[in-house]
């Protein structure tokens, strides 16, 4: 027998060769996508009282018309239409706009429902919609009704209309996908029936019930997919085990100008023993802003590199890879682990060495840009991977550099801590480990929220500060219409610093200055050579001055709040006091909400937290290639708990002895959606 998915969409008699072809712009082509096609939102014609209607609100009533309607025409075919309508005990003004042909049918004493927008101040409703109890054959009161997606020549009315004929003639064929013990523990109803009240909650009454089985179902089975990749990975036994030598790692650790804290130790532990196993390690490590990840990473890379093999480390910006690749070398010592440099920016002569290098295996560690995944770069023994900064990578790009091994270890860093509900989303098949702890004597950032006028009080402070013997950071937004526009900007305040401060070295940095410019200023500023440094974002993530203790954010109300937490870790990274101000005048109550936040904690943990709620997850990351699906129906937010539920139900079902061999379970990973499937990185 024919699957409701093997039944193209035209088979539906309403549905022409033009039509079909509209549907299948919206992904719909067959009866099972159509009956998954779910509405975005409801219309809520259920009827109310007044009072319990706020003012502005929609909202659908009953009432009884107590006088004769009034017609106004003005302009060409327009008209206001209104009439005193007597419900919950008030007289209030029924406003139609263009709808003179109502006016015979407002009858003294007649029974109306109207549906519109209430303004108590004025005892008006301006209706949208209104029928009479007594007539109405295709009442729309007393429900609530679906809205979808629509477009072309694709109506609202139509759509529902093709819906209601495919949830008649196929509804009995629609399958269950969820495991029957799993419906039962959680008394889900079945998917048949719960298509049909998604599309028909009116009549069913049981709308929230069904969406709370179809979110389930659609977290679960991607918490599926994510788990069994997880223990497909784990499994395998074809990984690398680098041997790493608890002592050697002991002594390296003795070496470091500073002893590491009891997170950085546990953490340490945790990879080093996940890198000996024979499976490819797949680990995210987080922590919150100048936690100390760098150095947990150059002991993993010197591990590897001591165990035989080379390592990898890959970050989003060339700054980044120089500083990287500049303290790492300093870490390991003249005489230790040889690192490369790797960025697009090198000269062909210098690249062709460094890949010649890295063939021949004499450079142990590379460290780059995208430039490490290009195709002509080879290694002679790649054993672990790092990425830092990762959200800033597509998983594409992670699994690319994977690939440069024959099964590399991969350790992946992310700054911008995640909230537990995206980690579990984007990164449910790896293993976390998590940095809970700052190094020692740090002093938590002081931070400010001015008003442009305050900049004469902002300037004393950066002289405060340099008299001190400390450094400034000055940063200006991207705008990102126009790079050009930004660096002009950036431009503009370097001359203002200037002349503020005649007796001070102010530096620029900006995304049009060469390699060598940029490398030139930053190590001016590193040096202690310029107090003050004027920069856009490219100084957002992993620039580590210890000795800066200010940083004044320009325009703060255009930055998204994690990128702000992340530029307000440039300070603070040693033990002196340091600031972040932030100069905003924001408008919209979201960018006044973010300078709040900013100014109440410092814990980037929460500030992700509250970021998550004021952009939604969409924007988080602030790319598709995020690897946070798009969810038809769930919201990560505000359907955390459900989340949490499918995941340790996810866990619990891979766990199972006969999960691998077990048919059903087999299809269940197979019907996931593709664009929740990890890109290169597939079930199969
Ligand atoms: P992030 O986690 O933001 O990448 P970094 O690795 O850049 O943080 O470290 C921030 C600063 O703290 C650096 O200057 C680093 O040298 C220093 N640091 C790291 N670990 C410790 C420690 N255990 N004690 C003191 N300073 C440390
Ligand atoms: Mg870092």
């Amino acid at each position: 027998m024919l699957k409701l998915n093997q039944i193209p969409i035209k088979q539906l008699k309403g549905v022409s060769a033009q039509k079909e072809g509209e549907l299948h712009a919206f992904g719909v082509h067959t009866v099972a996508d159509l009956l998954d096609y779910f509405p975005y939102r409801y219309e809520d014609y259920r009827v109310r009282e007044l009072s319990e209607v706020k003012s502005g609100e929609k909202a659908t009533v009953l009432g009884v018309i107590r006088g004769a309607p009034l017609l106004q025409r003005y302009g060409k075919g327009k008209s206001r239409l209104t009439c005193k309508v007597e419900t919950g005990g008030l007289l209030v003004t029924a406003v139609w706009f263009n709808r003179h042909y109502l006016q015979e049918q407002l009858q003294l004493n007649r029974e109306i429902t109207l549906t519109g927008k209430w303004e108590q101040s004025r005892l008006q409703i301006t209706v949208s919609q209104s029928e009479f109890p007594d007539s109405a054959k295709n009442a729309k009161s007393d429900s609530l009704q679906p809205v979808y997606s629509v477009g072309g020549s694709i109506t609202q009315v139509w759509i529902k209309k093709q819906i209601l004929s495919a949830l008649t003639h196929y509804g009995s064929m629609i399958e269950e996908v969820l495991p029957f013990e799993l419906l039962q523990e959680h008394k889900l109803m079945s998917r048949a029936e719960a298509v049909r009240c998604i599309h028909l909650p009116g009549d069913t009454g049981k709308g929230q019930e069904a969406r709370r089985r179809m979110v389930y179902e659609e977290l679960f089975l991607f918490q599926l997919k994510l788990q069994a990749y997880r223990a497909m990975n784990r499994s395998r036994h074809d990984g690398i085990s680098i041997r790493v030598d608890s002592e050697t790692i002991r002594s390296f650790a003795a070496s470091l100008p500073f002893e590491l804290t009891d997170a950085q130790k546990k953490v340490v532990n945790e990879i080093l023993l996940d890198m000996r196993r024979d499976y490819s390690m797949n680990r995210l490590l987080q922590g919150d802003v100048g936690s100390g990840k760098t150095v947990v990473a150059a002991i993993a890379l010197y591990g590897a590199v001591k165990a035989g093999y080379q390592g990898a480390l890959m970050v989003p910006t060339e700054i980044l890879a120089e500083q990287h690749a500049k303290s790492l070398q300093k870490l390991f010592g003249e005489s230790g682990p040889q690192v490369g440099l790797l960025t697009g920016s090198l000269t062909d002569r210098r690249r062709r060495d460094v890949r010649a290098g890295l063939q021949m295996g004499l450079i142990d560690v590379a460290v780059g840009t995208h430039a490490l995944i290009q195709d002509d770069v080879h290694f002679r023994d790649l054993g672990l991977v790092v990425t830092d900064e990762q959200h800033r990578f597509g998983v594409n790009q992670r699994s690319i550099l994977r690939r440069k091994g024959p099964s590399p270890d991969v350790l992946t860093m992310t700054a911008t801590p995640i909230p537990r509900t995206l980690a579990i989303t984007a990164f449910g098949d790896m293993d976390v480990s998590t940095i809970k702890e700052m190094p020692k004597g740090r002093k938590p950032i002081k931070t400010y929220w001015v008003k442009h006028s305050a900049m004469e009080r902002v300037y004393g402070f950066i002289r405060r500060e340099a008299a001190e013997g400390r450094q400034a950071y000055v940063i200006c937004p991207l705008i990102e219409e126009s790079e050009k526009l930004d660096v002009q900007n950036a431009i503009d305040v370097y001359v203002q610093m200037q002349q503020a401060f005649p007796d001070l070295v102010v530096g620029l940095l900006h995304g049009r200055l060469s390699a060598g410019e940029k490398e030139e200023v930053m190590s001016g500023f590193a040096s202690g050579e310029a107090q003050v440094l004027v920069a856009t974002t490219v100084v957002e993530v992993g620039v580590d001055v210890p000795n800066a203790s200010l940083i004044v954010i320009m325009d703060a109300e255009r930055f998204g709040l994690s990128q702000l937490h992340q530029l307000r870790g440039r300070v603070g990274r040693g033990e002196q006091q340091s600031h972040c101000i932030l100069i905003a005048d924001p408008k919209s109550e979201n960018g006044k909400e973010r300078m709040q936040v900013m100014t109440e904690t410092n814990d980037g943990f929460e500030v992700a937290r509250r970021d998550l709620e004021l952009r939604g997850p969409g924007d988080f990351f602030g790319t598709k290639q995020s690897g946070v699906p798009e969810f038809k129906l769930a919201d990560m937010v505000s359907d955390y708990d459900v989340l949490e539920l499918a995941r340790e139900n996810a866990g619990r079902l891979v766990e199972r002895e006969d999960f691998w061999s077990n048919e059903a379970y087999a299809k269940l990973c197979s019907i996931l959606r593709k664009d929740q499937i990890f890109q290169g990185e597939q079930l199969d």
